[in-house]
């Protein structure tokens, strides 16, 4: 049988903290190969109980980084620039414990992440000639012109449809590769893990300008409630993890059919795990009942994506959620005992025609409704409505993912985002007084 090495390679960057995050498509994709027969191995080149880092609460923490001199189309950017991961020597030793892969499979998630995958493809092609290198993940599904200009792998594979990229690799590999089900395979860490990232489903229902997911899921899938009851016995069970987060784009989407009920059932199982939503959640679906339970169940970090209430941005994003339902949302988890240090709110910064005014006065509200407020800058997605809107003023966004890079939209807005900075924090220093 064929082995596969899995690879979540550097990520390259001015900024990164690991909050809880996983490389959760390429565990999956391990989970399929397993079923199929293939002695998969995983290479996580940022997994810090593996390499160290810093470790903060709940399971987040700072990745171990060293400064590397920018690509050249960022060289005039004010900001240091990292490589976040193992050292390059301590990654050679670990090879020397493996398998000779004949497969190497690498992700790559942010589409100006590239640099780590290309940097991980070069060391592994140098160890491993005779291997075949594939690329998948977001940068692969939304930029595979500029991945297969590089030369570096033998197969991009640009699908987020669970299925086709199932045929697609099973081709590839000539193992009988199926999507279901769907579980990610953290014993290939071999380690205990400090928190764990998970999905129940993907896709949203909404279409948000400026947002990757309804490009990459045309609708909602999701899993069944037993389903992820086992999955997350499993988990737990494998990783010895207590800190848990969603990754989900519309957790509480039909909350009645699939959140509240997997939340019953794992209330009954008795387990203490504590829930985190780093990725936010629809404040329109947060009913008394429902919030009540994620107090029971051990949420502890609520996140919401408000992202602006101005009108023509709420246009851009399909109305997802008004005033009324930001008040009706936060009165639930008030009501359910979620106090001002767990509950917080993303608001953006710096979306085509978005104004320093409009950001100033979403902070205000977020924070009068007894919020944190954290500013999420924008990062211009290809394929996306906003990132046509965006080429107006910076047409070269097209041809060099890197500069889609968000600390770069803070950057060319730096004197607003220092005003909008300051407010953030004036803000928030007043509601945790
Ligand atoms: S609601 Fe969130 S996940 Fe859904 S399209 Fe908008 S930004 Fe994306």
């Amino acid at each position: 049988m064929p082995c596969v090495l899995l690879v979540n390679p550097w990520i390259d960057d001015f900024a990164a903290y690991d909050l809880w995050a996983r490389p959760l498509g390429l565990l999956t994709v391990g989970a399929w190969l397993e079923r199929a027969g293939a002695d998969v191995q995983l290479l996580d080149c940022l997994a810090r109980e593996v390499w160290g880092g810093t470790h903060r609460r709940f399971g987040t923490g700072k990745y171990v980084a060293a400064p590397i001199p920018p690509p050249p189309a960022l060289g005039g950017v004010p900001r240091r620039y990292r490589r976040y991961g193992a050292p390059e020597a301590a990654i050679i030793e670990f090879l020397d414990r493996l398998h000779p892969p004949d497969y190497i499979l690498i992700t790559c998630l942010m589409t100006y992440w590239y640099p780590g995958a290309f940097a991980a493809a070069r060391l592994l092609r140098r160890r491993y000639p005779k291997a075949v290198i594939i690329l998948g993940g977001v940068y692969a599904f939304l930029c595979p012109e500029h991945a297969r200009a590089a030369g570096l792998f033998d197969h991009i594979l640009p699908h987020k449809d669970p299925d086709a990229l199932a045929r697609r690799l099973g081709a590839i590999t000539r193992l009988p590769l199926t999507a279901n089900p769907g579980r990610a395979v953290y014993h290939l860490y071999g380690t205990p893990l400090r928190h764990a990232a998970w999905l129940t489903g993907v896709g949203c229902p909404y279409r948000c300008d400026y947002c990757a997911t309804p490009l990459m899921y045309p609708g909602l899938i999701r899993k069944s409630p037993a389903d992820l009851v086992a999955e997350l016995d499993e988990i737990t069970m494998v990783t010895g993890a207590r800190d848990i987060a969603f990754y989900d784009d519309a957790l509480l989407a039909d909350s009645e059919k699939h959140f509240q009920p997997f939340l019953e059932s794992w209330l009954a199982r008795g387990r203490f795990v504590r829930f985190h939503l780093p990725n936010a959640v629809h404040a329109r679906w947060l009913t008394p009942d429902l919030c009540a339970l994620m107090r029971r169940t051990g949420f502890t970090t609520i996140r919401l994506g408000m992202e602006s209430l101005a009108q023509d941005l709420q246009s851009r994003s399909g109305f997802k959620v008004s005033a009324d339902e930001m008040e009706r949302g936060v009165a639930a988890l008030r009501g359910a005992g979620f106090t001002a240090a767990e509950m917080g709110a993303y608001i953006l910064f710096g979306a085509p025609e978005q104004t320093l005014a409009q950001t100033l006065a979403d902070l205000e509200y977020a924070h009068r409704l007894g919020l944190q407020v954290s500013l999420a800058a924008y990062s211009p997605i290809p394929g996306t409505p906003d990132f046509t809107r965006s080429l107006v003023d910076w047409p070269q966004l097209a041809d060099e993912p890197l500069l889609q890079n968000n600390t770069l939209t803070i950057v060319r807005r730096a004197v607003d985002y220092q005003v909008a900075r300051r407010r953030m924090l004036a803000l928030n220093r007043r509601r945790l007084a």
